[in-house]
């Protein structure tokens, strides 16, 4: 059944909620009613028209095989055969949890949830009950899902649509997170100093993806270990987008700090909802049902998700060594559309690390919120909306990462500053 596009939003907005289920969607930050997908396959997206794109957006990372991978398919297809839901324990559950576990040593114990959001939210709790202590750290700029305590200056979704926090919060919760410049090691010592009795936890993007692609500071993840370590503080990573990135594993592996908790999301479900959070076997044992700090979820642990997470994470795991030449393939992209840009005589600045990466609309340096919020974001819109035309699915927003897939090729690269170049000459 074919619609045609505004007709689709038209018609969405009747029955959900500003027409989309979750905010970025909605395109408000570059204007335009938000395209209708009807299928995907590997590099390339298509619209309801069946017009097909190439896809960096990768339904916001999760999709690095690439869309509708024939095993992972062939994985759920499998398991839905046998039932979608049990309300009682399965193997798979127990097979996820090994593979996790392999890959990132600091996690002893995991619980799987069913998004990232519940990952963080659990966390949080966690490090609540463990230490006795209710504050929290955060930084400006880093999303760590929508929960409560964690939506204060909280990157993207609401950078785009410029709410600091959100009606709906009680001031009593949103007084105990602080949140900080991200890589300002001198602000974090301070607030350390001055709240540690109070403080329960640490919470960052060990590379933060939800301000645009922003890297860590030489340095800065050392000191908040430190500073954890010497304040009876849960440090927690959200490698929710960062989580099978770069390796078979969390970007903790790469620089050797080993967080207390960490949080993951989007790779490891394969498409379908899921998240988990795990860590330390001391913490992780005070959840419900060894301990009182209580957490649960029907479909958590679910048997369609587990499904497509181990297939997908047995096929990065056989793929080890190709995540350099991925890394590569996104350096020549954001090089030569540097080039492009240049030659054109518009200032970007690219923030990439590994397969993720974002170019921002400005000389830069971007190290945190207040340099990344420097951007052109109505020259960003322009040229999203003249590369969509011309066949490339960017995110609808300046604050947003770029990713690449195992699935894009070097025509799609190609084909990429192809559109780059034809749309550089119209800006
Ligand atoms: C996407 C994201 C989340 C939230 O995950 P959901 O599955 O959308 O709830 C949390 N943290 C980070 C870093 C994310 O990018």
């Amino acid at each position: 059944m074919e619609h045609h596009n505004d007709d689709a939003f038209g018609e969405a907005s009747k029955v959900i909620a500003g027409g989309v289920n979750s905010p970025v969607r909605a395109w408000k930050s570059v204007g335009g009613n938000p395209i209708f997908i009807d299928h995907a396959q590997g590099s390339r997206i298509y619209d309801s028209s069946e017009r097909e794109y190439i896809d960096y957006v990768l339904s916001w990372g999760p999709m690095i095989l690439g869309h509708a991978h024939p095993e992972v398919v062939t994985a759920i297809c499998e398991a839905a055969q046998k039932g979608t839901s049990f309300g009682a324990p399965t193997h798979a559950e127990t097979v996820m949890a090994g593979l996790i576990c392999e890959a990132i040593p600091s996690i002893e114990r995991v619980r799987m949830t069913s998004s990232g959001t519940e990952a963080t939210m659990t966390a949080i709790r966690l490090a609540r009950g463990y230490t006795g202590k209710k504050m929290i750290i955060k930084f400006d700029g880093c999303y760590h899902g929508h929960a409560d305590s964690l939506l204060i200056k909280a990157g993207s979704g609401v950078t785009t649509l410029g709410i600091p926090g959100s009606p709906g919060i009680p001031e009593e919760l949103a007084n105990l997170t602080l949140s900080l410049p991200y890589n300002d090691t001198a602000s974090i010592e301070k607030a350390v100093e001055r709240h540690a009795s109070r403080l329960a936890a640490i919470i960052v993007e060990p590379v933060a993806g939800n301000m645009g692609v922003v890297p860590p500071r030489e340095g800065f993840l050392k000191k908040l270990r430190e500073l954890t370590s010497r304040n009876n503080i849960v440090l927690i990573f959200d490698e929710v987008i960062t989580g099978f990135r770069f390796h078979f594993g969390g970007y903790q592996n790469l620089i050797n700090i080993t967080p207390d908790l960490t949080c993951l999301g989007k790779i490891i479900g394969g498409g379908l909802p899921v998240g988990a959070v795990g860590g330390k076997k001391e913490i992780m044992e005070r959840l419900a049902p060894t301990g009182d700090v209580y957490q649960a979820g029907t479909l958590s642990g679910n048997p369609l998700a587990m499904s497509a997470g181990i297939v997908t994470l047995q096929i990065l795991k056989s793929k080890i060594t190709s995540f350099p030449s991925l890394a590569n393939q996104a350096d020549g992209l954001c090089r030569e559309m540097e080039s492009l840009f240049s030659r054109q005589g518009i200032a970007v600045c690219t923030n990439r690390v590994f397969s993720m990466f974002t170019l921002f609309f400005q000389e830069g340096p971007v190290n945190d919120l207040t340099s990344a919020l420097k951007s052109d974001i109505s020259l960003y819109a322009r040229f999203f909306h003249v590369m969509l035309q011309n066949g490339i699915w960017l995110a609808p927003s300046q604050f947003e990462a770029g990713f690449l897939s195992f699935a894009h090729t070097s025509e799609d690269m190609d084909k990429t500053l192809n559109a780059c170049a034809k749309t550089l000459r119209t800006l």
